[in-house]
């Protein structure tokens, strides 16, 4: 419930009550957060009783699946396959598709935010490094965003001269996916090792500068048609800017972009940067309302 908090109280909004949000008429309401935390939960619940119960509704795993007998394949892992070993079976190209079109539609990087498992893992852990940053016990360390698309060249590239799907055995999405289909696994360890980095050093480091996940969906949301829609009421408070982890893609809400804005008479704008995830936290603190999901397409419709 922190829509109505500032720059100064948000900081010390307790993490429990970023899961409600409060309407204009004070009725309270699940926020983006508690929303995506369910439908992540559930995937995952639905991967573990297929393996348990033979349930068969989402069998497999993030990497590759099968939901409702539509196969799904993770794009990323689709081309290290393919430079791996030159082929592409045809159930790969087909679940490779099926993910391209769907997150074409519900916005790529909303992976990482609805869909994720160790995106849940990293908000708490961002809440554990914000607080510590501002009892001042740990330094917030930044680096520029764009290294994310090296590491995916490289990855990639290792995959073509190893004819191993390397990036797979550091995947901490994967390992944690595994883990919540099939039970414990010692690699659980790198998951933690990758958590603590993030919580004293460097805020939501694996999906901001690492993940090629990520950073393939984000390349498809670049022109997917669900997105974060902007309006004119924004009052530059910058509140979204401290709860996103990619606030560069929030650049329009800047008080210094004001007079520019008005002179072109823009009214309201997509945030369409690749980097942002969908994930709402914006839209649930914005105290003006100035923030929305949208469908670009809708005009289409
Ligand atoms: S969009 Fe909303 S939260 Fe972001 S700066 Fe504008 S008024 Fe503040
Ligand atoms: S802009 Fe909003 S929806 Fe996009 S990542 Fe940032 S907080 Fe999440």
């Amino acid at each position: 419930m922190d829509k109505y908090n500032n720059k100064e109280t948000i900081k010390n909004t307790s993490f429990w009550s970023t899961f409600f949000d409060v309407t204009k008429d004070g009725k309270s309401k699940f926020s983006y957060r508690m929303k995506r935390w369910i439908l992540v939960i559930a995937i995952h619940l639905l991967f573990f009783l297929s393996f348990f119960i033979d349930l068969q509704i989402l069998e497999g795993t993030l990497s590759g699946s099968r939901f409702l007998g539509f196969h799904m394949i993770d794009p990323y892992m689709t081309m290290e396959v393919f430079l791996a070993t030159f082929h592409l079976p045809i159930n790969i190209i087909i679940g490779t598709s099926t993910i391209v079109i769907v997150y074409l539609m519900v916005g790529g990087r909303s992976y990482c935010s609805w869909v994720c498992p160790y995106g849940i893992l990293s908000e708490i852990g961002e809440k554990w490094h914000n607080t510590l940053v501002n009892k001042k016990i740990i330094k917030s360390r930044k680096f520029d965003h764009r290294v994310r698309h090296i590491f995916w060249t490289i990855f990639l590239i290792l995959s073509f001269t190893s004819g191993f799907i390397v990036f797979e055995t550091i995947n901490v999405v994967g390992i944690l996916s595994r883990m919540m289909a099939y039970g414990w696994s010692l690699a659980l360890i790198w998951v933690l090792l990758v958590l603590i980095m993030e919580v004293f050093f460097s805020r939501r480091a694996w999906c901001t500068y690492i993940c090629p996940i990520g950073t393939t969906y984000g390349y498809i949301g670049k022109v997917s048609a669900l997105r974060i829609e902007w309006n004119d009421s924004c009052d530059s408070c910058m509140v979204c800017h401290d709860v996103c982890f990619e606030p560069q893609v929030l650049e329009i809400t800047k008080a210094k972009y004001k007079k520019q804005i008005d002179e072109k008479n823009i009214t309201d704008a997509y945030i369409t940067g690749a980097d942002c995830t969908l994930c709402g936290r914006c839209v649930d603190v914005c105290h003006e309302d100035a923030l929305k999901f949208d469908f670009r397409l809708k005009s289409l419709v």
